[in-house]
């Protein structure tokens, strides 16, 4: 195993721990509640729970859940199953910000009364004029000089849920001529008359993201919040926040790049978009790159950790080539998974000169490098299947197939020989007669013959049909998201479905998600849902060289 490139991260991190400014890093990984984990979080899961593991620290998953109308039980047991899938474990307890409500409520109330925050009853038309610009300063809201004792009472009454929605925010008393926009006197607190997945209706009033997210921090006793660059214009409003109102602990946050793939779209937004608009099956289709799907692909956790190990963490914004992460499962199933046969397109062959009634079941390895894979029965007899690919009546010598009149080797049996073309009515081939060496069982022929192809082979009354799910990338544009539609950019061939291929016998009995190589095809999973003995459903997951190649 390569060592991890060492990055920014580590080293604040080991720095923290030598000097003792921390005697345990504390990291938190918080997922939004409102749609399925991708790629991209996968990144930030392996940065914050691996550097806590590394570190001897903890990591804690709390699901920044404060926006109710958007949130949902289901997606809060996908994130939770994605990430232990992952590999990771949270300390304790899953925490929830709404665990903190109270808390935040009482801390909101702290800042009235130190005269730091004000209900304003400005529309959102007007909030934004008064906003200002990044060239012009705002200007002060007309509510900004209310006492104390009229914003107590105001905020209680928008706890009462005495106001619509958006009649009152309550907001932060910070600089309206800010060059930081973010410090233009951010919105705390919002009324929502909706149940929440958590409170129910105890709340009418929700904290915003940026008053929840430093102060869940410090509540947590979290010694690194580590997130993403979008978050750096917003690390002023964070430690002021922490800095005004009374906190068990002082967090300090850390940004780093996201990660951005070409051919992929990660965006939970427009994610959410390929569902609703059923672009695809849903969340967890195989061609999403939601944790879910790709699992579901017959993606590894490890192919995965490598990945983002492989990717580095920067602070500066790039694209990460998707071809490295087809790289890392392709590495990483070579490996792992054992070989086995499949026909996708079958095209019969009758070997005329074998026994009808003879079968041998011959032993084939489980992996062509590693013994320790357990070896395989398949069963050879007078009626077998090829691709109908791996078949021409004439073709040069490139073709190391099987050709009428030449031989090839069957993998892991004889070197038969095609003999004669069966056509129907129309000039298609039906079959194909072939007749076999007898002497060639493990062994080349003993005059001397060379036989140079090897291609793959099931027999057509023992072998079980499957469907076959033939996958590829989802997107044909590098940049999907970037051009007007990203539905212009889809890859119309995204999924070819097989029907009726041919499995080797032993491959009904897979149990599901068991990942193989159907060799010579590429690699291929064992359905999470759909496979069953009676009706064998596998995905695939990555051919067996890059054919992106540009
Ligand atoms: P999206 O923009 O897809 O909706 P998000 O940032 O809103 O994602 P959250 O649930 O808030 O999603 O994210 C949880 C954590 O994952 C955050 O700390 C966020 O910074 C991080 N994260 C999200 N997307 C990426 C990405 N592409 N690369 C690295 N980290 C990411
Ligand atoms: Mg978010
Ligand atoms: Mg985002």
């Amino acid at each position: 195993e390569k060592t991890a490139p060492t990055h920014f991260i580590r080293k604040i991190l080991a720095d923290d721990l030598s000097s003792a400014k921390h005697t345990k890093i504390v990291t938190r990984f918080p997922p939004e509640p409102n749609g399925y984990l991708h790629i991209g979080h996968a990144k930030s899961i392996c940065l914050n729970f691996g550097m806590a593991q590394e570190f001897g620290g903890e990591c804690n998953l709390r699901f920044d859940d404060t926006n109710p109308e958007k949130e949902s039980q289901e997606f809060i047991e996908s994130i939770s199953q994605d990430v232990k899938w992952l590999g990771f474990d949270w300390a304790g307890e899953v925490r929830f910000a709404s665990n903190y409500f109270d808390q935040l409520h009482n801390w909101a109330i702290e800042l009235i009364n130190k005269g730091l925050a004000y209900v304003c009853d400005l529309t959102p038309d007007e909030a934004r004029e008064y906003r200002g610009s990044l060239t012009a300063p705002g200007t002060n809201s007309p509510y900004r000089e209310r006492s104390i004792e009229e914003n107590l009472a105001l905020f209680a009454q928008m706890g009462a849920g005495d106001f619509d929605e958006g009649a009152k925010v309550l907001r932060a008393k910070i600089d309206m001529a800010s060059p930081n926009m973010n410090l233009r006197d951010p919105i705390i607190y919002r009324i929502r008359k909706v149940t929440h997945h958590q409170t129910g209706d105890k709340w009418c009033i929700y904290p915003m993201y940026d008053f929840t997210h430093g102060l869940s921090d410090a509540i947590e006793g979290i010694t690194h919040s580590i997130c993403t660059l979008e978050f750096e214009d917003h690390r002023p409003l964070y430690d002021w926040f922490i800095a005004n109102v009374t906190v068990p602990a002082v967090p300090r946050q850390y940004e780093f790049a996201r990660l951005n793939l070409n051919y992929t779209v990660t965006s939970k937004r427009k994610l959410k978009h390929l569902v609703d608009d059923q672009v695809v099956s849903g969340w967890d289709d195989p061609r999403m790159p939601t944790i879910a799907g790709m699992r579901r692909r017959g993606f590894t956790p490890e192919s995965l950790r490598h990945f983002c190990e492989m990717i580095g963490v920067t602070r500066q914004d790039s694209v990460v080539d998707v071809a490295m992460l087809e790289f890392a499962i392709r590495d990483d199933l070579d490996k792992r998974a054992p070989r086995a046969m499949c026909v996708l397109d079958p095209l019969e062959i009758e070997i005329a000169n074998y026994d009808e009634a003879k079968v041998e079941w011959l032993t084939l390895a489980g992996h062509p490098q590693h013994d320790e894979f357990a070896t395989r029965s398949v069963p050879f007899a007078r009626h077998l299947v090829i691709d109908r690919a791996d078949f021409r009546e004439e073709a040069n010598k490139k073709y190391k197939r099987l050709v009428l009149g030449k031989e090839v080797r069957l993998r892991g049996g004889y070197v038969v020989r095609a003999d004669e073309v069966i056509k129907d009515s129309d000039g298609h081939i039906t079959k194909v007669i072939c007749s076999y060496d007898p002497e060639t069982l493990g062994q080349n022929p003993t005059d001397g013959r060379k036989v140079k192809g090897v291609i793959h082979w099931v027999s057509r009354d023992h072998g079980k049909r499957a469907e076959v799910r033939l996958y590829d990338r989802l997107f044909n544009e590098a940049a999907p998201d970037k051009g007007e539609d990203m539905m212009a950019s889809l890859n119309p061939e995204s999924l070819v479905t097989v029907s009726e291929a041919f499995i080797e016998p032993g491959l009904a009995s897979a149990a599901a998600e068991a990942r193989f190589q159907f060799e010579r095809e590429g690699y291929f999973v064992a359905d999470r849902y759909d496979h069953s003995e009676d009706r064998p459903v596998f995905n695939k997951t990555i051919g067996l060289r890059d054919t992106w190649a540009k």
